[in-house]
């Protein structure tokens, strides 16, 4: 037997459940498949930071956690062992915070207990792939059964794609080690973005803890990963500087970083979104946020234009100019800062203090970071 659906979405992440949302509202049947159970995201460790754009398209899928979330009002940019840095301060902008932070799970769990019941196939394994005319065959396994669903069309929301053809990939020869430690004195809702030769240092305000996304070569990686908690404390102290100290730390744990962008989002009724269409370095948050408005805007296209291959077009048309922006743009912030170059590290201090004295050039920046593509002119 084969069952038909309209839309069948592979991967319940965050993006996946985003875009099961935005068209729950529309005449189409939605099926999501992923290869865990959902409960299985209460043991992401990451820590996201979201934009207020963000924001406001969560809350309209009734799906912001307000409880979990804690809003930025400061970020600090700055360089290690160089002189120059940049305050955006929340009060420039007439918003209630610059951005959020939230865990991953609290994110999960809030769009999860928004679903239908029976909208997700849990614990699924995909074994087959089937493109056809006017239906993509999806065959897979579900508790130890093997089903065959026609689908019009085939949404991809893996995450972060392995080895491909269809995929560039660009190793940035980083890890980001990722922990949550208590600072003090309190972090006062203020971020840091910490440039250092081994890359960048985050540090999010998270309830009353700092997340910290510790970036570093995968040699290095490796040392802090072993490191005791004393010793890891310490090493986060030296890259950070004097101006908090930190302590309680929690667990560790790592991700390799590298640039990979799906050269096509769209093949026939297939289409990519989310980290499988592109993962970005996670220097500034940027790869959710486009992931959400990836979703956002196929949702829009699908339920405007139908479920036709053209509606596909359209959508990956849009997404043009805000994907290669942000990639372009993390890009180049991890390859101008992750040096000691002497002359670099001169030109970057300069770049920094105009952003500061030049209120133009920092608002341009800010807006960017807060709106995505819908603030480009
Ligand atoms: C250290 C770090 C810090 C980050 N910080 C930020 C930040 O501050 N702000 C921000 O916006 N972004 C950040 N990101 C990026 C953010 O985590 C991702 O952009 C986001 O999680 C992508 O969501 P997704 O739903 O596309 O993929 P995922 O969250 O990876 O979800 C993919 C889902 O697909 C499922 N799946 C995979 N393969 C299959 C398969 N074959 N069959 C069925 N199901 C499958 C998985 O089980 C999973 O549930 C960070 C990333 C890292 C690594």
């Amino acid at each position: 037997m084969i069952e038909q659906v309209d839309v069948l979405v592979i991967g319940a992440g965050p993006v996946g459940m985003t875009l099961a949302l935005a068209l729950a509202d529309g005449p189409y049947k939605v099926t999501l498949v992923d290869r865990r159970a959902l409960a299985a995201q209460a043991g992401d460790p990451r820590a996201l930071a979201l934009s207020h754009g963000a924001r406001q398209l969560l809350e309209q899928l009734a799906a912001w956690p307000t409880r979990a979330a804690t809003p930025i009002e400061t970020i600090h940019i700055s360089q290690r062992g160089g002189f120059g840095r940049t305050v955006i301060e929340r009060s420039d902008y007439d918003l209630p915070a610059l951005g959020y932070v939230v865990r991953y799970r609290d994110l999960a769990g809030a769009l999860a207990t928004r679903l239908n019941d029976n909208a997700v196939l849990e614990a699924a394994e995909i074994i087959e792939i089937a493109p056809g005319d006017d239906r993509v065959t999806v065959t897979l396994r579900h508790q130890g059964v093997v089903r065959h669903i026609a689908t019009r069309l085939l949404i991809h929301a893996e995450g972060t794609p392995g080895d491909d053809p269809a995929v560039t990939v660009s190793d940035y020869h980083q890890h980001a080690v990722i922990a949550e430690v208590t600072p003090t004195p309190g972090h006062d809702r203020r971020a840091w973005e910490r440039f250092t030769a081994d890359g960048p240092l985050a540090l999010l305000p998270l309830g009353t803890e700092y997340s910290v996304v510790f970036t570093l070569p995968p040699a290095k990686a490796d040392a802090v990963m072993a490191l005791t908690d004393d010793s890891f404390l310490a090493a986060l102290q030296a890259q950070f500087g004097g101006r908090l100290s930190f302590s309680a730390p929690g667990p560790r744990s790592r991700f390799p970083l590298a640039l990979r962008l799906r050269r096509h989002l769209v093949a026939g009724r297939q289409a990519w979104i989310g980290n499988t269409a592109q993962t970005l370095h996670p220097v500034s948050g940027q790869g959710f946020n486009l992931g959400l408005r990836d979703a956002w805007q196929l949702a829009a296209t699908l339920l405007a234009r139908g479920l036709d291959p053209s509606a596909l077009a359209a959508y990956a048309a849009s997404r043009r100019l805000d994907r290669h922006g942000g990639a372009f743009f993390t890009d180049n912030i991890v390859r101008t800062f992750s040096t000691d170059f002497g002359p670099l590290k001169l030109v970057r201090g300069l770049g920094l203090l105009a952003l500061d004295l030049c209120p133009p050039a920092r608002h341009f920046v800010a807006k960017r970071m807060i709106w995505g593509a819908r603030a480009w002119p």
